[in-house]
């Protein structure tokens, strides 16, 4: 467990995890700042082998996520997303199994959109779109979800536990 991140084991943090996070003002924040926020995310991200972290997750309350996922060259491509926006939904979904961070030993089989198209800002608080399908669209519907407030477990259809927690 990494003692940063959020979870719903207190009703006090779970409550925090279901509100709606605020929108994050680039003028109030300094480029160093905001790169130390990305640079903390993503630490935070790998350190608990995760592949997507959403900023109330480790306790602030503004439109922020990061995320990782395999790129077509067989790399990895890391995103930081600020106050993002789905722009579209793809009409075909899959279906695939999920867990969280902040619900540590539960796991379920939510359905979400093959593909999506989400824009937003970067961390240098420029415009960006990105198309995401697959294994990324999914990474990214959770994510935002968390910035609206939800968890997966409100979606999945079953949810099983694991036994490490
Ligand atoms: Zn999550």
């Amino acid at each position: 467990m990494i003692p940063e991140i959020v979870t719903i084991a207190k009703k006090k943090d779970e409550k925090f995890l279901r509100k709606k996070a605020v929108p994050f003002e680039f003028k109030n924040f300094t480029q160093k700042e905001i790169n130390e926020l990305v640079t903390r995310m993503r630490r935070i991200m790998h350190e608990a082998n995760g592949v997507g972290l959403s900023a109330n997750q480790i306790g602030l309350e503004f439109a922020v996520f990061v995320a990782e996922a395999p790129d077509a060259q067989g790399g990895m491509k890391f995103y930081a997303v600020f106050n993002p926006k789905i722009e579209k939904v793809g009409k075909s979904t899959i279906t695939f199994e999920e867990g969280c961070l902040s619900v540590p030993g539960q796991w379920g089989e939510v359905t979400r959109a093959e593909q999506i198209v989400v824009s937003g800002y970067n961390k240098m608080g420029k415009k960006v779109k990105v198309k995401a399908w697959g294994f990324l669209a999914r990474v990214f519907q959770h994510e935002i979800d968390h910035l609206n407030g939800k968890l997966f477990v409100d979606k999945a259809k079953k949810l099983y536990a694991s036994e490490q927690s």
